[in-house]
């Protein structure tokens, strides 16, 4: 490619013939080279269906009231994550053991009460200042008028225990010498059910500076098979990898096709799809911002939205593999020697 350049330059006194696209995709594609192969499939590993089941159990039980945002379900959900990170020792970017960002309630309408987002956080080795946010919302939707419970066990407890797992597997191997060299940040945010409100907040009021967020890896309902793919249940639907960043799409497909081989499905991913499921999680709160992003989505199904949503429904082996996914893609994007870059800052794009 350099001799056509020089070449050209020459031929065309001082301009420079561009490479079609289509060459500078295969060039980008070319230099995505994955990191620490091995270790990154044994921590893989370590996320399993049977702990995931266990926390669901828990989270998206009867005792946290369908968590809706303020109420005493939802304290209790938050107090659960904040347990579990301190009895795994990760600790939160805010010292201590103050895991809550406290989001005060004249920050909401319609009367909701104040409510909290939970951090967690892994300091990088070598590049602490990078940071990839992985999220996933705490909040559903509470008590109906007839006084069911919803439990919310795909939507979104389904990404909360996926996160519990990565950020485990992401310490595990911080304790054995093999640490991410960039930050995680575990984020759990609240009020994604009433206007993605949370991570409105988290980014009004960030932990660290919004520049130095390379990727937002949000997680939303990853524990169930809609109808489209009865058939064929070895699928997650991807949504935004490509709008800012090709190289996070590209990452994403690589890490996938060499250890996972699950049917990545774009169709929501569709600028024109009529659900625009890409402005309705909290990714979109990133995205505005200029962040790269991923939204794992598993589509919707009978029980979206309903007191059905229960954690007998889950399939507990998915749940894994499309967690490893995210763990194996987030482990890529900390680890590798180059800063993931948008599109518009990639010099095999431009
Ligand atoms: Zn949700």
């Amino acid at each position: 490619m350099k001799t056509f350049c020089i070449l050209s330059a020459f031929a065309l006194l001082g301009t420079c013939a561009k490479p079609k696209y289509t060459a500078r995709i295969q060039t980008l594609k070319d230099n995505i080279k994955l990191e620490d192969s091995t270790f990154v499939i044994s921590y893989a590993n370590t996320i399993t269906s049977d702990e995931l089941s266990t926390h669901l159990y828990t989270f998206s039980s009867k005792d946290f009231e369908g968590r809706r945002v303020g109420e005493p379900g939802q304290k209790k959900a938050a107090q659960f994550l904040k347990n579990y990170y301190e009895s795994e020792k990760i600790n939160s970017p805010y010292g201590a053991n103050n895991y809550f960002q406290n989001i005060p309630a004249d920050f909401f309408s319609d009367g909701f009460k104040a409510s909290e987002n939970v951090l967690a956080y892994i300091k990088g080795s070598e590049k602490p200042e990078e940071l990839i946010i992985i999220s996933a919302h705490l909040d559903h939707l509470g008590i109906n008028e007839e006084g069911k419970i919803n439990y919310g066990a795909d939507d979104d407890g389904s990404g909360t225990v996926a996160i519990m797992e990565i950020a485990q597997a992401f310490n595990m191997a911080k304790k054995e010498g093999h640490g991410p060299k960039r930050s995680i940040l575990f984020l759990h945010l609240t009020a994604e059910e009433i206007g993605k409100r949370g991570s409105e907040y988290y980014v009004l009021h960030p932990a660290f500076p919004l520049e130095n967020i390379i990727t937002n890896l949000n997680i939303d309902m990853i524990g169930r098979v809609d109808d489209i793919h009865k058939n064929n249940k070895n699928y997650i639907y991807l949504i935004g990898t490509d709008r800012l960043s090709k190289e996070l799409h590209y990452i994403s497909e690589k890490v996938n096709n060499t250890f996972f081989n699950i049917d990545l499905d774009y169709r929501y991913n569709d600028e024109r799809d009529k659900n625009q499921y890409y402005t309705r999680s909290d990714h979109y709160n990133f995205a505005l911002k200029n962040i790269p992003v991923i939204f794992y989505f598993n589509g919707e199904h009978t029980d979206y939205h309903q007191p059905t949503d229960t954690p007998d429904k889950i399939d507990y082996k998915l749940l894994e593999k499309r967690t490893k996914l995210v763990f194996a893609t987030a482990w890529q994007i900390a680890n590798q020697a180059k800063r993931l870059e948008i599109d518009a800052n990639n010099k095999y794009l431009n």
